[in-house]
């Protein structure tokens, strides 16, 4: 679509409201709460959670999808569209996203502010050091891996087992020849050699702690848990242990501060923490919403990937945490999409789409929806009414839309199809009535009475059937089968006290099984889980199930090729 300018033109096109205005509009009048950090953009002190505490609550609403395919569904397009709709309206909304890892910007193009009209503005702080909090992050996260070496120079009074260190060292660029190094090479000074590796930031524990404390306090408490590796008895080893976890705290104190921006319409856009969806949980942080949960009618987030992996987790450690009940979920579907969950068609990242897959094609629309269906029923399966939001492109014929309205009438769903990313918030109206429709009959359906809203599993389930319980429920698999070592390893974590934290579940997102090769809603397999790790200080037990990379590498020809300033210093080639 030539006519369409490209998403960072638009973006550069945007008049920004002073930042305190923005803040203003969401019912934050004392100045002194936002610590502005230049043009369009502002961090929000923590003591606004206590000041805004005795506000009405907003409806919470979690945007969440199909299984992601190549092509991009546009979850956050579609978060940052029905945040701007609210206010055609008349009702005040606020939105939450994760903030951008660098490594992908220049690595595969894409961005993380949505698209089109529908975006966060300014998209290329966004996208680049915004504030600063993936550097405090890395940081932080270093600042450990030295102490610990360190320790082991010193003398290892701990005792601490080097086979069994776990702790690596993380940057935010995708570096594939330092997935796998040797360190403290050199002489005797240069420290203990052994073998170790990076990961990328937003892969880091410190990372997903980011978005899951709940206070300055408990930052610092969740960093002290952080379980480096065990001692020679097997007892874990952690960074309160090795005396780092108040230095990492001073050095995130101001990343555990949300920012905030607003979109291209003037919306309260929060923006913070970005947790991988993979082997984290794949959410913005609680912080940001549990100050933006009062800020207005709506407060509208995002999880990343499909159903089975960001709002899984949303629901059963997010939520869990945060104590916040969420009101209604949207799940975003694309006609393309849904043709390739049909399984018929060859789809490669980066490739041209094939013909085929524009031909209209009902049929294929509906093979496919067996993934939008069993998606719609892992929301359901946590108390939550869903709506589905029919993403529209211009290759999109009307029989198809018809074909997923269909699918969603059947399953109980109210659907809307949305023009935002070529009309903003106005295109996206139909899909704010559905919801709010969704939610109001919702309300009186129950009469007064508490939420639906419950969790898959209780805490005090063992660790195995929590994994079973969602292998089974969300996934549709047939059971789990766990390598040996993965069962000595749950053994362990159990008889180490960790067995009543929650899991998440470390597979790929390109299917509801642990197979990405596998389209739709697969039946009939089994989950195999290969090893089980821990995040003790973010709370959370991780088995993986399939290959996890936590360092991306980069293509032939990555973005960064085509990236660079104009002579006015502006920008190019990004997005
Ligand atoms: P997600 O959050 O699901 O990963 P995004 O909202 O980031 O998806 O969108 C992925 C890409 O697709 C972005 O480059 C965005 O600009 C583009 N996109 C999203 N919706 C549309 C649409 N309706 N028409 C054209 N491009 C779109
Ligand atoms: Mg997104």
């Amino acid at each position: 679509s030539g006519s369409v300018p490209s998403n960072i033109e638009i973006a550069r096109g945007a008049k920004l409201l002073p930042i305190g205005e923005v803040a203003r509009s969401m019912g934050i009048e004392r100045e002194e709460l936002i610590e502005p950090y230049g043009e369009g953009v502002g961090k929000i002190k923590l003591e606004a959670m206590e000041e805004l505490g005795g506000r009405p609550r907003a409806r919470y609403v979690l945007v969440s999808a199909i299984t992601p395919t190549p092509l991009g569904e546009g979850k956050t397009t579609t978060t940052v569209g029905l945040g701007q709709a609210f206010s055609h309206i008349g009702r005040r909304a606020t939105i939450a996203i994760r903030q951008a890892s660098m490594g992908p910007a220049f690595g595969i193009k894409g961005g993380a502010a949505g698209g089109g009209y529908s975006q966060v503005v300014p998209m290329e702080r966004l996208n680049l050091h915004l504030t600063g909090d993936l550097h405090a992050v890395t940081e932080a996260h270093n600042m450990l891996s030295a102490m610990l070496d360190n320790h082991l120079y010193q003398g290892n009074s701990l005792g601490i087992d080097p086979h069994s260190i776990s702790w690596r060292r993380v940057m935010d660029v995708n570096d594939r020849s330092l997935r796998n190094i040797v360190i403290g090479l050199g002489g005797r000074v240069d420290g203990i050699p052994r073998q170790s590796g990076f990961d990328i930031t937003a892969a880091s524990e410190v990372m997903a702690i980011l978005a899951l404390c709940t206070s300055l306090e408990d930052l610092r408490e969740r960093l002290g848990r952080i379980v480096v590796g065990v001692d020679k008895e097997g007892r874990p080893v952690s960074a309160e242990d090795l005396k780092a976890a108040g230095a990492m705290a001073v050095i995130l104190k101001e990343a555990v501060k949300p920012n905030l921006m607003q979109t291209l319409e003037g919306t309260p856009a929060l923006v913070h923490a970005g947790p991988f969806g993979n082997i984290a949980t794949g959410n913005s942080s609680v912080v940001a919403d549990l100050i933006g949960i009062h800020c207005g009618d709506y407060l509208i987030t995002e999880a990343g990937f499909g159903a089975d992996m960001g709002a899984e987790r949303f629901f059963n450690i997010k939520c869990r945490i945060s104590g916040l009940k969420p009101d209604a979920a949207v799940v975003v579907s694309t006609v393309r999409a849904l043709k390739a969950h049909s399984g018929r068609y060859q789809i490669k990242a980066g490739a041209p789409l094939p013909e085929e897959l524009l031909k209209e094609n009902p049929e294929d629309v509906l093979l496919g929806a067996e993934n939008l269906k069993k998606q719609l029923e892992n929301i359901k399966l946590h108390g939550v009414p869903a709506v589905v939001a029919i993403n529209a492109f211009p290759t999109d014929h009307p029989s198809e839309h018809r074909a997923i309205e269909e699918v969603a009438r059947e399953a109980g769903a109210r659907a809307a199809v949305c023009h935002h990313f070529l009309k903003g918030g106005k295109g996206a109206v139909e899909l704010a009535e559905a919801l709010e429709e969704t939610i109001e009959e919702e309300e009186r359906s129950r009469e007064g009475s508490t939420s639906s809203f419950r969790f898959l599993y209780p805490l005090d389930a063992p660790l195995k059937q929590k994994i079973e319980t969602i292998a089974t429920e969300v996934y549709g698999a047939q059971g789990v089968e766990y390598d040996q070592e993965a069962a000595r390893q749950l053994e362990e974590y159990e008889k180490a006290g960790f067995g009543r934290l929650p899991v998440c579940i470390a597979k790929t997102h390109l299917s509801i099984s642990s197979d990405p090769a596998l389209k739709g809603a697969p039946r009939g397999w089994k989950l195999p889980v290969r090893e089980v790790r821990a995040s003790v200080g973010a709370g959370f037990i991780y088995p993986i199930c399939g290959q996890m990379r936590t360092m991306p590498g980069l293509s032939a020809h990555p973005a960064a090729e085509g990236i660079d300033l104009d002579e006015a210093g502006n920008v190019v080639g990004l997005f």
